[in-house]
């Protein structure tokens, strides 16, 4: 039997570091090797496991891991990528809300190490973009996609990476990849929906940790797809499954699918 992987947790005390690290406790192929929080947080210097207190330096936290899962901010996720690239360790980031300048910043890291970052570590939200994607191509541009998506109050980037994701996959399934045709928002003398629109719409309030509506409007009939989170713990699944798959891998920018089994 091959040694337990040593993970990272970096955003450890967050809601998602939270599930993360009570899902590795679950998993016998990895192990707690360290928990890493913003500096300055209250929570630097607690014990969250035997052995493993709270830190606020990266490198420290690093050194001898096998792999780290992040859930912060972009901005965090960089700064402790670019120290996981010196240390020499492989990063998952489910950290959503990148600028086209910061993904950038993720393949220029994978270069030294391997990066898998997806916005959605769910399999059924994963066999949900492929499922959109299938009917995208199928219904063609007689049917208009609209996307919806609900999140809890304290949700920071909006619309959600993933509702973005399920709009890029309606894109591949007509054949193409065009960011210009997604409309974000609608008020005031809007007109004629454009042909080839791809609509996303944002909502949030409460607690909620994800739901996310495909709907393919056409005349006299609609289809849609429905994905609802209860929980976090699938997320974090999703991730330790994506981490373990990692681990040891060649440098380079990996996506989820093949990591949870879907590609
Ligand atoms: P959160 O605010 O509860 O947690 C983020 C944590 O990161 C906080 O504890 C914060 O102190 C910490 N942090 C900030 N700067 C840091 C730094 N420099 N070093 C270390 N830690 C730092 O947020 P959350 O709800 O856990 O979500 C975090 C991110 O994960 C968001 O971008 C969210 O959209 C995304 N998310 C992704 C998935 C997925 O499946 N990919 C699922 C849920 C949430």
């Amino acid at each position: 039997m091959t040694a337990p992987r040593r993970v990272v947790v970096v955003g450890a005390l967050g809601r998602m570091g939270e599930c993360v690290r009570a899902a590795i406790a679950d998993e016998p192929e990895l192990v707690l090797a360290a928990a890493l929080e913003a500096p300055g947080h209250p929570g630097i210097g607690e014990s969250v496991a035997p052995g493993v207190v709270v830190l606020d330096d990266a490198a420290k936290a690093l050194a001898g891991a096998d792999v780290a899962i992040d859930f912060t901010v972009p901005a965090a996720t960089l700064a402790n990528l670019r120290a996981a690239a010196d240390a020499g360790v492989a990063y998952v980031t489910g950290t959503t809300g990148f600028s086209e300048a910061e993904r950038a910043e993720l393949a220029a890291a994978a270069e030294r190490i391997p990066v898998l970052h997806a916005p959605n570590f769910s399999l059924s939200v994963n066999l949900l973009a492929w499922l959109t994607r299938q009917a995208a191509a199928r219904l063609g541009s007689a049917f208009d996609a609209e996307i919806v998506e609900l999140h809890h109050s304290a949700k920071r980037d909006a619309p959600s990476g993933t509702a973005l994701r399920l709009a890029e996959a309606v894109a591949e399934g007509r054949g193409g990849a065009d960011r210009d045709e997604l409309v974000l928002e609608r008020a005031g003398e809007i007109g004629a929906r454009p042909a080839g629109a791809i609509g996303v719409q944002t909502l949030r309030g409460g607690d909620c940790p994800g739901e996310h509506t495909v709907l393919f409007v056409g005349r006299g009939e609609r289809l849609e797809l429905i994905h609802r989170s209860a929980t976090r713990d699938h997320f974090a699944r999703g991730a330790l499954q994506a981490a373990a798959w990692l681990a040891g891998r060649a440098p380079g920018l990996y996506g989820v699918e093949a990591a949870l089994g879907l590609a």
